[in-house]
């Protein structure tokens, strides 16, 4: 029996779908953190369920040529990024490798996988991040969470973030003592500051900041003048209010405290209004790479009626918009479908439908008005497609379908539930949207066979 506390000496075989390396003891499996593949470590184990056990390495005997020093001090403590201690090459040739691993293990299929699209610079990418604020003995906490806990890794900078909100991390810090904000407790329950959102262009210098809040705090004009005099590209100040007991970051409520309800960016030549809860693509020099994959699987298979579901903001809409004749945009969220209409008049697009409505009703009505799509793009949130909304699209007979998936596991088992239904995967491409995560994007295209 494996016990916590038990050392071992074992070689890593491969890494699980979290980039943690896998190594058997007489067949039980051990999940490693921070390990590569084809190692030789010592190491202990710290939790021992039935199925299986997770271990820290106490040791690395033999290591992977591709191992290399984290580039961050709190690496090794935050939950943020995963993969900073293998060279970026070797991150990319892992992402490839958790692709085909999940379509061989939950497809069943082995489709042609290409190599991952990778970053020029993997660093300072994301233009959004969400801090949790908090407090102990020591003080004001503003940092990451730990992996698997809710407790704050302070950090006075993230480096797969913009400088700018390293910038907004230290000047929260001197107004929360200078205007005293109560900052959250989550045991409690008490407390009003609970997470500090930064959005912050890249085409354009302009930022959101976003104060996440029980209730707007007491002296909010004078940390309101505060950050506009702190802070001359930011465009927009709000205050989310959250009062529940709950995980969940954001509570329904935007408060507009100062400026402008939107921040811009831009996607190739195109311009894009965001408001605090649209979903916007958070690499934006990647993103345009993705969508141009999308273009490119486009351009091959042809298509004049496009459906875009899940179109969030319209980005992929706009995108392919001028590679077809017209495009119905379906998404859910109401600030995002209203987002879309204000960036395609900026951008002077006129063959775009933005249907506010769930995508597996939607298309089941627009088929019913007899309009039938040539070609289908799917980008669905991390839990991938209801099984309905395939089943539907299966019974169109569409004859291709772009599928863009943040979650290779999500996306093999709808691929196959799409290749059961008679659609054959021609071709996936992985996209690293997430440099030092285990996350991969993923553009595939599937054709109806013949
Ligand atoms: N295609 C966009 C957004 C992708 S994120 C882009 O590239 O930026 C997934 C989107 O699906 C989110 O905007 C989410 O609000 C939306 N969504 C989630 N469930 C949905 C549903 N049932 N019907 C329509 N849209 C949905």
């Amino acid at each position: 029996m494996v016990k916590v506390g038990d050392e071992f000496i074992v070689r890593i075989e491969t890494l699980n779908h979290q980039a943690q390396g896998i190594a058997r003891i007489d067949g039980y499996v051990v999940f490693v953190d921070y390990a590569l593949p084809d190692e030789l470590l010592k190491i202990r184990i710290i939790e021992a369920k039935k199925e299986y056990g997770r271990a820290e390495i106490v040791e690395i005997v033999e290591k992977n040529p591709h191992r290399k020093k984290p580039e961050c001090p709190v690496y090794y403590e935050c939950g943020g990024c995963h993969l900073m201690h293998a060279s970026y090459n070797y991150q990319l040739e892992i992402k490839k490798m958790l692709v085909e691993d999940a379509f061989k293990r939950i497809g069943k299929l082995s489709p042609k996988i290409n190599p991952v699209i990778g970053m020029e610079n993997p660093f300072r990418y994301r233009n959004k991040v969400q801090f949790p604020v908090g407090k102990d003995k020591n003080g004001i906490k503003i940092g990451f969470y730990k992996k698997m806990t809710h407790e704050i890794v302070p950090t006075s900078f993230c480096l797969i973030q913009h400088e700018d909100s390293d910038k907004v991390i230290e000047a929260m810090a001197r107004i929360i003592k200078k205007y005293e904000i109560e900052v959250y407790n989550e045991n409690l329950h008490t407390g009003v500051l609970r997470h500090i959102m930064v959005r912050r262009s890249f085409a354009f210098d302009e930022m959101m900041i976003l104060l996440v809040c029980t209730k707007v705090p007491d002296r909010i004009e004078d940390i309101k003048n505060e950050l506009v005099s702190t802070f001359p590209n930011l465009k927009s100040l709000y205050v989310n209010i959250n009062n529940k007991k709950t995980n969940v970051i954001l509570g329904e409520k935007d408060i507009l405290i100062w400026g402008s309800p939107n921040i811009k960016d831009k996607i190739g030549n195109l311009l894009f209004e965001i408001s605090p809860k649209s979903f916007f693509q958070v690499n934006t020099i990647q993103t345009e790479k993705l969508y141009n994959q999308v273009v490119k699987f486009l351009k091959e298979v042809g298509g004049k009626i496009i459906f875009d579901l899940y179109s969030g903001i319209g980005t992929i809409s706009m995108f392919v918009s001028p590679f077809c004749e017209k495009v119905y945009a379906i998404e859910i969220v109401k600030e995002a479908v209203e987002d879309a209409k204000k960036s395609s008049l900026k951008n002077g697009i006129t063959n775009v439908e933005f249907i506010l409505a769930d995508a597996e009703k939607e298309i089941q009505k627009l088929i019913k008005k007899g309009i039938v799509p040539d070609t289908v793009i799917l980008d669905p949130p991390r839990k991938g497609c209801e099984k309905e909304l395939l089943e539907s699209l299966i019974a169109t007979k569409v004859k291709n379908i772009i599928y863009v998936s943040c979650n290779p596991s999500t996306l093999a088992r709808d691929a196959k539930i799409m290749a059961d239904g008679g659609y054959e995967v021609i071709e996936v491409q992985p996209v690293d949207m997430f440099s030092q995560t285990y996350h991969v994007e993923n553009v595939t295209l599937f054709r109806k066979r013949e």
